[in-house]
């Protein structure tokens, strides 16, 4: 006679024989297969229906997700400045807004660019903003109810997750990296958002992979031969991100630009599409562009003035905030400005 545990968990019976067991245990395993298998994909159901891709883990892996970071920034391949400013340091590793937290749920939605409209003594200047900028925390939120569709009815629940995404997005198999260390997803490109809940949902299928670069990088110096700023490069996987115009353009607006940065290296409103535009991983959906905000004649030259947000008129404020771009008043004089010496000569791709 042997103590057999039939569930999860601590109940133990006494029953048969050796060989009855094991076949106790077989159906067992098969009814948890049957009933708890299809749970995972259950959860991220609500959200594949709405073009999204999902993966669940476990939150163990934070632990991981740290390390990596850390090592990075120990070994000098995450410059100083950008650790510190792109808040590497400030990731939520012990989930605080969450402590129950027992698994991560990243997903990945489809994101286009924008374009982005300004008036400009008789001529629209349209300007590209790339994926993630726009309207992010709103999708997020969306993301969120969705997520809750399927949780919330088995009493799981979600708290958004500061953590580093991309990373995440990699390590569960969600993305690959690109050569410009973009995560690309499948069918999505890299024209997409990522966005992470803790959940005290437990999670069924746990996989952990080791970063993977798409295959077509094999073959492929696109985006080394367009970057701009000679911010990728052959010798190491990790681009120098210090270099990239999306980590410079992302300054706060009262730094300049450095001189190696010529002017037609600029682009967009903030960040830079020249890698992703260009990548054939994308060529199918590099034509999904939408159109944002449009701002007159006298909004241009408010926001270009610097005008402090409590001063523009509320229909402007309005604009901003509806598009979620609100965020980046501080940056649009100067960026703006760069883009606009640029198309009195150039027309901008
Ligand atoms: S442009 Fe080529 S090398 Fe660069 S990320 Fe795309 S496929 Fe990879
Ligand atoms: S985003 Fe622009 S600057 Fe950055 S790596 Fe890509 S092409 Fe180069």
């Amino acid at each position: 006679m042997k103590c057999v545990p039939l569930m999860r968990g601590s109940t133990f019976i006494r029953i048969g024989n050796d060989r009855e067991i094991r076949n106790i245990h077989l159906f067992f395993m098969v009814i948890s297969m049957i009933i708890h298998a299809p749970l995972d994909t259950e959860i991220l159901s609500p959200l594949e229906k709405k073009g999204c891709q999902g993966r669940i883990v476990s939150i163990r892996h934070l632990k991981e997700l740290r390390h990596e970071i850390n090592g990075l920034h120990r070994q000098k391949l995450l410059n100083e400045n950008l650790y510190r400013e792109r808040e590497f340091s400030s990731f939520d590793y012990e989930h605080t807004v969450f402590p129950e937290a027992t698994s991560i749920i990243i997903v990945a939605y489809p994101d286009p660019p924008y374009n982005v409209t300004f008036n400009w003594y008789d001529k629209d200047i349209s300007v590209r903003v790339p994926p993630t900028y726009l309207l992010g925390q709103s999708n997020d939120k969306r993301i969120k109810t969705f997520l809750l569709q399927s949780l919330k009815p088995l009493g799981y629940r979600v708290a958004k997750a500061n953590i580093p995404l991309k990373l995440l997005a990699v390590r569960s198999g969600l993305a690959r990296y690109g050569k410009n260390n973009i995560g690309y997803i499948r069918g999505m490109g890299s024209f997409c958002r990522l966005v992470a809940f803790f959940s005290d949902y437990v999670c069924e299928r746990d996989e952990w992979f080791e970063p993977r670069k798409l295959e077509r990088c094999e073959n492929c110096t696109i985006c080394f031969q367009k970057c701009p700023t000679n911010a990728i490069t052959e010798k190491r996987f990790l681009i120098h991100a210090e270099r990239c115009l999306t980590y410079l353009n992302e300054q706060p607006g009262h730094v300049q630009f450095p001189n190696w940065v010529s002017h037609a290296a600029h682009n967009c409103l903030v960040g830079c599409l020249r890698c992703q535009m260009k990548c054939p991983e994308n060529r199918k959906i590099k034509n999904w562009i939408k159109q944002g905000p449009k701002f007159s004649f006298k909004e241009t030259g408010l926001l270009l003035a610097r005008t402090p947000i409590e001063h523009l008129p509320v229909s402007t404020v309005d604009k901003l905030k509806n598009f979620g771009i609100d965020y980046l008043i501080d940056l649009i004089p100067r960026n703006l400005q760069t883009l606009i010496k640029r198309i009195d000569n150039h027309k901008l791709d």
